[in-house]
């Protein structure tokens, strides 16, 4: 990248804003630290971080809405950092906008991933043509094809559409709602049996081991996760 990658780290509690900033700082990001709403929204205006750090309970109203108005000016990557162990706050968070979320308390590592994996999923965001690449999966939009490794896999179109939504959002936290509102369409937001039946039929075809997925993974109460190792 051509200059240090700027995080403004929104989060009201000095401590833990301290301890974001240094970690940060120790792997060469530059932070810039807002204790509300009204001030991250003017260090938005005048400064242009390459990703946010939210915390979803702030002084001077919710994080949620905070997350509505950052959407409706840019599409920085957000991160929610949230004390609240709330998987309805999560999704919440997800569906205003926001990218991925870490839950407190988190280890360092935990969040240097988070926000990596983030920021690699943004510069990615330019996807060469028709092809998508996942780690050792690639598949053809345009000729519908699979392949793993070096063998052709035979999916379903529907198998082949969620598959696709998943490389393109590869290590992105998906809501069940959101995926099945983008593969299924409107009106099957609530069919969880059938996305879970289509996510096991997928995993038989791409994991070597349904127990333990390497691909598709599960976020508990929350959706699913699909990880792709090196960068797309
Ligand atoms: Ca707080």
């Amino acid at each position: 990248m051509k200059h240090p990658t700027l995080v403004l780290i929104i989060e009201d509690d000095n401590a833990i804003s301290r301890l974001l900033a240094l970690s940060l700082q120790q792997n060469k990001f530059k932070t810039l630290v807002a204790k509300d709403r009204h001030t991250a929204l003017r260090e938005l205006q005048t400064r242009s971080p390459d990703l946010i750090l939210l915390d979803l309970g702030l002084p001077d109203g919710d994080g949620k809405e905070l997350i509505k108005t950052i959407r409706t000016m840019l599409s920085v990557p957000i991160i929610v950092v949230s004390a609240r162990n709330d998987e309805k706050e999560i999704i919440a968070s997800l569906d205003a906008g926001a990218d991925d979320y870490v839950t407190k308390p988190f280890s360092t590592d935990e969040l240097l991933a988070r926000v990596r994996s983030t920021q690699r999923r943004f510069l990615g965001l330019q996807k060469s043509g028709n092809i998508i690449t996942c780690s050792d999966i690639v598949i053809d939009v345009e000729q519908f094809s699979v392949i793993k490794g070096n063998q052709p896999l035979k999916l379903t179109p529907t198998e082949f559409n969620l598959l696709k939504y998943f490389m393109l959002h590869s290590n992105e936290v998906l809501p069940h709602m959101k995926i099945l509102k983008e593969v299924w369409g409107v009106g099957y937001q609530h069919e969880m049996q059938y996305l879970r039946t289509y996510v096991n039929a997928l995993r038989k075809k791409i994991e070597s081991d349904t127990t333990s997925p390497e691909y598709i993974q599960t976020e508990l109460g929350i959706g699913y996760r699909f990880v792709c190792t090196s960068p797309a």
